[in-house]
């Protein structure tokens, strides 16, 4: 059995809290190695993350990640972060560079992931497992796609473990991303992230400012079904599943899904695989 791991976000009101235990609780029965929770880049869910990885490690018996990103923030906020996330048991981060959200000019202490990993393991050596962003796809503010996987590599030698991919339609992509880092001398697990499709519309926005492709074919079909909601979660849970199946053929180490907080979107995919 392929190990998988659930990504999560921060509820701000109760409904969203109702919504993310009746999820962690559905989601429970699949045994995931760990779960992790995101993080709003400069500070505005700081104490949200924390909390909820407070509540999924305490109420529901996780093994829970925070996300951490630098953007925006100073040494010492990251530093309180660390020291907080340590005494709530952490083990596990996924360290990430962020964004900075419109109209912040400041881009914090530390510039690129690649300087958090390394001020992360000055601070507290090996206590941490280090998860880092990878984009098979490449990322959307590269130079260029030879560059980003230089950058990746800066990454992994700053002391990474692991790195989990943004999602992606066209596991061709992630293979390549994988062997051309691999020549590049990388051996950490590079985990797929996977994206179940709840809302495409939403998915098709979002996807172009994150610098993930929806293959034409996928669009295409998309369009023909129309208004078949039943048509459309059909072929979309088949669509990732298939994907799942090749990724773990060709040697994808585990999965990270991204489950936006919904659980039959990823439980349908789980079921057909
Ligand atoms: P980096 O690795 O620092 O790279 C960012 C860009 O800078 C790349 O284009 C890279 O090529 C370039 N670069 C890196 N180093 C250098 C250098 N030395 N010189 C010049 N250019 C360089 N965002 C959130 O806000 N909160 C989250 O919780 C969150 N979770 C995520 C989880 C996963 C698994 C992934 C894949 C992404 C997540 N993101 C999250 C999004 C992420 O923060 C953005 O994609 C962000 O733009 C890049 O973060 P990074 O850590 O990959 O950056």
């Amino acid at each position: 059995m392929t190990a998988i791991s659930f990504e999560f976000y921060p509820p701000k009101t109760d409904e969203q809290r109702t919504q993310l235990d009746r999820t962690a609780e559905k989601l429970k029965q699949h045994a995931p190695e760990y779960v992790s929770c995101t993080f709003g880049a400069g500070g505005s869910t700081l104490s949200y993350t924390s909390e909820t990885v407070r509540h999924l490690k305490q109420s529901h018996g996780f093994e829970a990640a925070p996300h951490l990103s630098c953007m925006g923030g100073s040494r010492e906020e990251i530093r309180e972060l660390l020291r907080l996330y340590r005494a709530l048991g952490c083990k596990r981060i996924v360290a990430l560079r962020g964004d900075l959200p419109s109209g912040m000019g400041h881009h914090g202490d530390l510039r690129y992931a690649s300087d958090l990993i390394a001020f992360i393991r000055a601070e507290h050596g090996d206590h941490f497992h280090l998860e880092v962003g990878a984009y098979p796809e490449t990322h959307p503010q590269a130079d260029d796609a030879f560059s980003d996987l230089r950058h990746f590599k800066t990454k992994i030698d700053a002391g990474a473990n692991a790195a989990i991919t943004q999602y992606f339609y066209n596991p061709d992509a992630y293979f390549r991303f994988v062997d051309d880092v691999r020549r590049l001398g990388v051996t950490v697990p590079i985990v797929p992230g996977i994206m179940p499709i709840s809302n495409f519309t939403q998915l098709k926005r979002f996807s172009e400012s994150c610098g993930a492709e929806i293959p034409r074919w996928v669009g295409k079909r998309m369009q023909a079904l129309g208004d078949d909601a039943d048509g459309i979660r059909e072929f979309a849970a088949d669509l990732v599943a298939t994907m799942c199946q090749r990724l773990i053929a060709g040697g994808a180490p585990s999965l990270h899904f991204y489950t936006l907080n919904l659980a039959k979107p990823t439980q349908a995919v789980l079921s057909r695989m």
